[in-house]
């Protein structure tokens, strides 16, 4: 056994297209999580740049126009859910296995929803955690890059139970003032553990951030300590995990 490596980038911005270069200039693997419409917003991948990123990299699914599952009825949830994977499938020419909840807000109804659209897996935004979860359609991630205040990991952390699991993650996660510190203190804590690095981001933040040397600088480390084999999409890790 030896550490692995994933990451995922949500709602499919333009920037991603930056992202992906990253990730190929570091040899890793991730997946992409696009919606065909930001109702929030910002805008999404052109159909060419989908395809262009969908030839090297995992597409999932984000819903349709980035709906909070929580904020709807089940019907227009169950619509969101299935019409973002057939437009996305039409768009890329091929199945779209994976699914994540925007805003990480759904309950366990939406949960038989995604699984019932024929997705493999769903990934949420629980953190934290440096194992790929037991549920395939509740897959937790350990940090976003994402300068969070100490509240929010303590909020997630309340929220998204497995207490025991994540309890040294959150230990860590409250130590350090420096943001950049506590994604390598977490990723130091996954090698040691032999456990799962679940990276996630928006690469619209990154670039309001202007952090894109800092991730740079940060995917390069990850590099520099995760076997190639152990690089994996979101896909792959489900594949991997062998969930009950
Ligand atoms: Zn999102």
């Amino acid at each position: 056994m030896a550490a692995v490596f994933t990451c995922s980038i949500d709602d499919g911005n333009p920037l991603d297209v930056k992202m992906a270069e990253l990730l190929c200039k570091h040899g890793l693997n991730g997946t992409f999580f696009v919606p065909i419409f930001n109702r929030e917003g910002p805008p999404v991948l052109s159909k060419s740049q989908l395809l262009e990123m969908s030839a090297r990299f995992e597409i999932g699914s984000h819903t349709h126009d980035h709906c909070y599952l929580k904020d709807m009825s089940l019907r227009d949830a169950n619509e969101q859910i299935i019409s973002g994977k057939c437009h996305l499938e039409d768009m890329v020419g091929h199945s779209i296995d994976g699914f994540c909840y925007p805003g990480g807000k759904f309950l366990q109804r939406h949960l038989s929803l995604v699984k019932a659209a024929g997705f493999m897996y769903a990934r949420t935004t629980t953190n934290l955690c440096i194992d790929p979860g037991t549920c395939p359609f509740e897959v937790p991630t350990t940090i976003q890059f994402y300068p969070h205040s100490k509240s929010v990991y303590l909020r997630n952390f309340l929220q998204s139970g497995h207490w025991d699991k994540r309890a040294h993650g959150l230990y860590l996660a409250l130590l350090t003032e420096n943001w950049i510190e506590r994604v390598y203190a977490l990723f130091n804590y996954c090698c040691e553990r032999d456990g799962v690095f679940h990276l996630w981001a928006h690469s619209i933040e990154i670039d309001q951030l202007d952090a894109w040397k800092q991730l740079d600088g940060f995917l390069a480390y990850v590099a520099s300590r995760i076997a190639r084999e152990n690089r994996l999409s979101n896909r792959q890790l489900a594949e991997r995990a062998l969930y009950p």
